[in-house]
């Protein structure tokens, strides 16, 4: 199968199918990398209105290497896995101590920064400086995968996928990608009737079944569920004050709170003292 041919076929869709996402209008690398961490573990979907907040509010890695944890909180309220704003943070302190202020191009030195992974290194790499990698994660490795006709957890799929990308424009064929894995190659039952490049799939629909997932938990018995909650709670005081552990948060109690506090605590979220929280500044 010939890359390049699927390539056109893949962009001649998406010049129609593309989705407007709020994130595909980051205009500078800083931009493109926040979008990407936001994006880690939080539906592409609902990161806009909260991406284009946050870089308005701090347009420059040096302007959040300066931010107050609280006003950061609260910043990433609705995302989830807050951890990932104090390690922006921490990413951000670190291009302006180590790269002049300016987010570095290679995947190498993207990948060496706090909170940047591979995946989001070759996705920064890709989309903000046309470095032809193809950024694995599970919708672009579901994808590459079917079509290529190799296991997903095969240990060539990187390299295959490298192959594979637009050397001229890897940022619009990641797009393109996780596009088509949104509108056909979807995991359970792809829709390889309606799909642009069926033609030249190696699958074609003869896709390895996937084993059913066990009943997810519901989301408010979650520890991450509460995790939110506390640090909602606790972010909606004035910033430096000090608020009331909650005796009860949904179906959590005063120890799993008191549990889930304490880790905020380790991990540089907020102080405690007695009963009582504030974010740490
Ligand atoms: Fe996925 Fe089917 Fe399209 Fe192949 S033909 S890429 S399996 S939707």
């Amino acid at each position: 199968m010939s890359g390049r041919s699927l390539n056109s076929r893949l962009f001649r869709w998406h010049q129609a199918r593309r989705r407007p996402l709020l994130i595909r209008e980051a205009a500078d690398p800083w931009q493109v990398l926040v979008a990407e961490v936001m994006s880690q573990q939080t539906g592409i979907e609902r990161v806009g209105p909260a991406w284009r907040r946050f870089v308005d509010r701090w347009p420059t890695p040096a302007d959040l290497a300066g931010a107050g944890t609280h006003e950061l909180l609260a910043a990433w309220s609705g995302l989830g896995y807050n951890r990932r704003a104090l390690a922006l943070r921490e990413c951000a302190r670190k291009i302006v101590a180590d790269h002049g202020g300016r987010v570095p191009q290679t995947v190498a030195e993207l990948d060496a920064l706090p909170g940047i992974g591979p995946y989001t290194a070759r996705a920064v790499a890709a989309s903000a400086f046309g470095v032809p990698v193809a950024p694995l994660d599970v919708n672009v490795r579901r994808v590459v995968s079917r079509l290529l006709g190799v296991p997903s957890s095969s240990s060539s799929l990187q390299a295959v996928a490298d192959d594979l990308v637009s050397r001229r424009q890897p940022g619009r064929w990641l797009d393109a990608v996780m596009d088509l894995a949104s509108a056909t190659c979807i995991a359970r039952a792809p829709l390889c009737e309606a799909c642009p490049v069926a033609a030249l799939c190696a699958s074609r629909g003869a896709v390895v079944a996937i084993e059913p997932k066990a009943a997810p938990v519901p989301f408010a018995m979650t520890s991450r569920w509460l995790r939110g909650r506390l640090v909602a709670a606790v972010t909606a005081a004035p910033a430096g004050s000090w608020v009331a552990l909650p005796a009860r948060l949904g179906e959590h109690d005063a120890d799993a709170i008191g549990a889930t506090a304490r880790k905020l605590e380790r991990e540089g979220f907020m102080d405690l003292r007695g009963g009582e929280a504030r974010v740490r500044n």
